[in-house]
């Protein structure tokens, strides 16, 4: 008799399971729908106020069998299983974000950047200084196999009295030397009134981390069709960078590579911490290319090496260095820029020649 009894007692517990399901589900659906209602008014979905006056209704109205703090337990599981529902179905689709699309390819000229094409070599000088500056660099790197040559004309500078760079003669005199050697041009615009000029001049407008959330210029480089390599900021979270990039694309410009290019800390032996983990995340959370910035992460020639290889290691699409036929007279950056032979030196110890790519397994790994 009692074995009938506990089934028959059982029976109900399934149909009384089943109906506190459905009230459940009913439940989530309208916390779905508050959630909905505050994230259009830009309000936040955690209220602690409103959990405090429910677990208090709830407890007013506790007749047992159950004490108030298992009541209060059971129920702030249920607030927290809603919440997590109603943003999950609110979770904004950023078009950066890596479930928006497959891996993007940026196309520099002939050079594929992202998802697993060789990673590239940016190199060149810190600014551009002279025309025969910037010849014999570009000739140099070219005869080592780069395809993508840098070189600023306009230069931010932390004091207003130091070089600013040479404006558009410097961005001419690059531009012409490119086309002798057969590279592609990479330029930081700091202004949004220098769009036409540097659009005239360069394949790939760098955004430079000072910069990297003037949301003006930003705007206005996405409504070009110009590959854009965005820096990180100096002080940039990693979603702050992301969204300086999604700043880019909302414009319709999908041409964004980012660039990790170390991030201030307290750490003085460094003149930025090149942050490893940003370049495993942006690669991670959106699907664009990412590159490493070896130079102005460390700020020190004897740091190129290992920051390159840790990049590459870490997912890197491509890697940044200045290249200076003489560091030690340039107008900028002297400390971290490689002469000729130093760059040879440095393409061998990372195995970044021509044949990287036959090479790529060995050297890392991967
Ligand atoms: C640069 O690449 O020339 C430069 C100034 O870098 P950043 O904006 O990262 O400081
Ligand atoms: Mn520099």
């Amino acid at each position: 008799m009692p074995q009938t009894r506990i089934q028959e007692l059982r029976r109900e517990v399934d149909q009384i399971n089943l109906e506190i399901l459905r009230l459940l589900s009913e439940r989530g659906r309208l916390a779905q729908e508050i959630g909905t209602i505050q994230s259009s008014l830009g309000m936040s979905q955690y209220d602690p106020k409103r959990e405090l006056e429910m677990l208090e209704m709830l407890v007013n109205a506790n007749n047992g069998p159950f004490d108030d703090s298992t009541i209060k337990s059971l129920f702030k599981n249920i607030f927290q299983a809603s919440m997590v529902t109603s943003q999950a179905s609110e979770k904004p689709k950023f078009l950066s974000s890596r479930a928006a699309r497959e891996d993007t390819v940026v196309m520099i000229g002939d050079v594929a950047v992202g998802n697993g094409h060789s990673p590239v070599l940016v190199a060149g000088p810190c600014a551009i200084e002279s025309y025969e500056q910037v010849d014999l660099t570009a000739e140099f790197v070219a005869s080592r196999g780069v395809k993508l040559f840098r070189g600023g004309a306009f230069k931010p500078r932390t004091n207003p009295y130091s070089f600013q760079g040479l404006g558009e003669p410097a961005l001419r005199w690059a531009r012409e030397v490119c086309d002798k050697h057969g590279l592609y041009f990479i330029a930081e615009i700091m202004d949004a009134r220098d769009l036409d000029v540097c659009l005239d001049y360069v394949d790939v407008l760098q955004i430079g981390a000072r910069n990297s959330q003037n949301f003006t210029l930003l705007r206005e480089v996405g409504k070009t069709d110009r590959p854009v390599l965005l820096k990180r900021g100096l002080s940039s979270t990693i979603e702050e960078w992301i969204m300086s990039a999604e700043y880019v694309l909302s414009e319709g410009n999908p041409n964004v590579i980012l660039c990790e290019r170390g991030i201030r800390t307290y750490e003085q032996y460094t003149r930025n911490t090149l942050d490893i983990s940003a370049v495993a995340l942006a690669k991670l959370e959106t699907h664009l290319p990412v590159m490493v910035d070896a130079t102005h992460s460390g700020g020190r020639r004897d740091l190129l090496v290992p920051l390159t290889k840790a990049g590459l290691a870490a997912g890197a699409d491509g890697v940044m260095v200045e290249v200076h036929p003489n560091p030690a007279v340039a107008l900028s950056d002297q400390k971290q820029q490689m002469d000729f032979d130093q760059f040879d030196d440095y393409l061998e110890a990372v195995g970044y020649d021509k044949k990287l790519s036959a090479h790529r397994h060995e050297i890392y790994g991967f």
